[in-house]
């Protein structure tokens, strides 16, 4: 049982039309989403699924499913009622498109950051509110001189698109793979590799914006010294909403 995850190949889906496969403790599971699961660094979408009769179940997360390998599991709400949602049920499975282009946004801007940061990442978390990136460095970094970096980089417009390459072009590579410990999944014999023109090109699976003119005003907001070997740069929409 596996899902056919459709925000791979386009990240500005918000809905389809989908069939529950499962329905367990985890959650349901659909043959197709436009739900992104909880990965990479960047949160599950939240959103809702309704029937053709009506029935609407709010989903509050989602998440890659523990035990069905390529299953994509929706968490309903706490309290949601999921009896009109059993196997074999069709429904609309919807994002919540906000919070979703929130995170797009702030994705495609720690990509930016990787290119104005020349070390090795070793955390990464996005939300819809903020995103941050921990450096494996030293060096002491300046808020302002990033935040400028970044504008710099969202007004000369460059494209952001993904392909797929094979593993053995991935090991031919290994200064693809600037993350410490986001390694990209292995074993499917290929691996989805996001480019930004002229700027950034890494593995990864999670959503961005088609073009680094979509993610607008975002601006550092913090750095923090995490540890002797680490520096945490946080990234916010400027003045807080996005
Ligand atoms: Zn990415």
């Amino acid at each position: 049982m596996t899902t056919e995850e459709l925000f791979r190949e386009d990240a500005t889906l918000e809905a389809c039309e989908a069939t529950v496969l499962a329905l367990d403790e985890q959650g349901l599971v659909l043959d197709r989403t436009v739900f992104y699961p909880l990965g990479g660094g960047q949160a599950g979408d939240s959103g809702t699924f309704i029937t053709a009769g009506g029935a609407t179940l709010v989903i509050a997360d989602t998440r890659k499913h523990q035990g069905l390998p390529g299953a994509i599991t929706h968490v309903p709400a706490v309290g949601a009622d999921t009896a009109a949602f059993t196997p074999g049920t069709r429904v609309t499975a919807r994002i919540d498109g906000t919070k979703r282009r929130a995170h797009m946004r702030f994705h495609t801007a720690t990509h930016l950051l990787c290119a104005l940061v020349p070390h090795p990442v070793d955390g990464c978390s996005i939300t819809a509110g903020y995103a941050r990136l921990d450096f494996h460095m030293n060096e002491p970094l300046d808020k302002d001189t990033l935040s400028a970096g970044i504008a710099r980089l969202v007004a000369e417009a460059h494209a952001v698109s993904h392909r797929w390459i094979s593993e053995a072009e991935l090991d031919a590579n290994p200064g693809l793979v600037r993350s410490m410990s986001v390694q990209p999944p292995r074993g499917l014999g290929r691996v989805r590799v996001l480019e930004i023109e002229g700027v950034d090109l890494q593995p990864c699976g999670g959503t961005h914006v088609a073009n680094t003119a979509e993610v607008g005003d975002v601006v550092v907001t913090k750095i923090e010294k995490k540890s002797a070997m680490t520096r945490r740069v946080v990234l916010g929409f400027a003045g807080g909403v996005a």
